[in-house]
């Protein structure tokens, strides 16, 4: 199963990675931001995303829009510092599949993931 990292942080990316590889999973890309987020998914569409919201050029919210204009089955996980409920509704609507809120554990990381993968019915 391959999984897309997306966050302009490469410690969160690094995190994110090492928390993957604690239950499995080793075929990890990344990207910086939106735009390339959308051009790893162009070259092979992964099975499922985590997603930064804030983010240069662009953001996360954004990304989440553009992915679901095309693709509704993709399971989407919103992993950010915002916090309040609004973001998390706005979030929600925009179609992701579940929602981390950064500093995360590896505990929490970890199972969002897998609860997401089983709703999604994806083999991990
Ligand atoms: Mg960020």
């Amino acid at each position: 199963m391959r999984i897309l990292l997306v966050d302009d942080s490469r410690t969160i990316r690094n995190i994110q990675k090492n928390v993957l590889a604690e239950i499995g999973q080793t075929d990890v890309v990344e990207a910086a931001d939106g735009v390339e987020a959308l051009a790893r998914i162009g070259e092979q569409r992964p099975d499922l995303m985590l997603i930064d919201w804030n983010m240069p050029n662009m953001d996360g919210i954004t990304l989440v829009r553009k992915v679901r204009e095309t693709d509704k089955a993709l399971p989407l996980i919103m992993v950010t510092t915002e916090a309040e409920k609004s973001r998390v509704l706005e979030a929600v609507k925009a179609g992701v599949n579940n929602y981390v809120v950064k500093p995360f554990t590896a505990e929490t990381l970890g199972e969002k993931i897998k609860q997401t993968l089983e709703k999604a019915g994806v083999p991990a």
